[in-house]
């Protein structure tokens, strides 16, 4: 099947990232949010993103223009999902919001569009046991910032056809990413292995093994780690990032298990950059 519009669902963090790769390859695109100011919040960004490629000589102001014009924003999910080939469900991460939000897709969508989900961990296979067709439905995993960030993890659940798997991959290709092919598993491949390092610093922290800047030295300047594992922590958030240890925990055993020094700093406040503190001071 060849995708020609997609609808996006959600205009947070992710969702405005989404809508500027899928319009900047050439789709319609339809971005929907229950929320009017996060919709006005991701079309700003969206603008601001192809105003910053083409005073970068990346894009030029005809090119922008088409950009923005294939942009559409709706608080109406009917609306948004109308004529979409594909839809990718960019809403928090939170199993009754997205299987509620499924549920309304079963009803609003076309029987032929897939149905991709950016879930970061939860399972792609209960969303799709929401609908008739649970073949149409499978992860599409993208990285923040979306423009900057190649890879897309595709995520097959237990009855995605290959024919979404494709969809997916000649969207994503189309976009100018990467993909890797995942079988559904929790975390996938990176937030899995990320996790695995973050956690292990912090038990060397709590160990007193070395200084938190020295660690994340050690991992840049030695293993050629773009980011240390705290300052990518202060980034990604301490809070989320324990949530997602105690998935891994939950679901696959004591290896997982996250390190009481990081559950100590969430329970401080100290929860990232985005509070002014974490493993760092900003
Ligand atoms: P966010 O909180 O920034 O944005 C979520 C948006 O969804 C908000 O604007 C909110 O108003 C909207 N929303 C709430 N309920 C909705 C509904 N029923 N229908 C439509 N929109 C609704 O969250 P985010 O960081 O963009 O994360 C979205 C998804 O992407 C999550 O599943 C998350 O795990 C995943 N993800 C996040 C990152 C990241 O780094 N932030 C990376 C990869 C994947």
């Amino acid at each position: 099947m060849s995708v020609r519009r997609i609808a996006v669902i959600g205009a947070g963090t992710m969702g405005h990232g989404i809508a500027h790769a899928a319009i900047a390859a050439g789709y319609e695109t339809a971005m929907f949010d229950v929320s009017a100011a996060a919709l006005q919040k991701g079309r700003a960004a969206i603008e601001a993103i192809v105003a910053k490629a083409v005073e970068l000589g990346k894009a030029t102001a005809v090119d922008a223009d088409g950009m923005l014009r294939r942009l559409a924003t709706t608080g109406n999910l009917e609306d948004a999902v109308a004529d979409a080939d594909m839809v990718i469900e960019a809403a928090p991460e939170r199993i009754d919001i997205k299987i509620a939000l499924f549920a309304d897709l079963e009803r609003v969508a076309p029987q032929r569009a897939v149905i991709a989900t950016n879930t970061s961990a939860l399972s792609a296979t209960e969303l799709a046991g929401r609908l008739a067709n649970p073949s149409r439905v499978a992860g599409m995993h993208f990285f923040n910032p979306v423009h900057k960030m190649k890879l897309i993890e595709i995520v097959q659940a237990l009855e995605s056809a290959p024919a979404t798997l494709q969809a997916i991959e000649e969207v994503a290709s189309r976009m100018g990413k990467e993909t890797v092919l995942v079988r559904e598993s929790p975390g996938f491949i990176t937030t899995r292995v990320n996790a695995s390092i973050g956690n292990e610093a912090f038990y060397m922290l709590m160990e007193g093994v070395a200084s938190a800047r020295d660690i994340d030295k050690a991992l840049k300047l030695g293993l050629n780690h773009p980011m240390g594992p705290f300052e990518l922590v202060d980034l990604v958030g301490l809070d989320t990032r324990l949530s997602i240890l105690e998935y891994l925990h939950r679901s696959m055993g004591e290896k997982y298990r996250p390190c009481p020094l990081l559950a100590q700093y969430v329970k401080a406040g100290r929860l990232g950059k985005k509070v002014g503190r974490g493993v760092y001071e900003y």
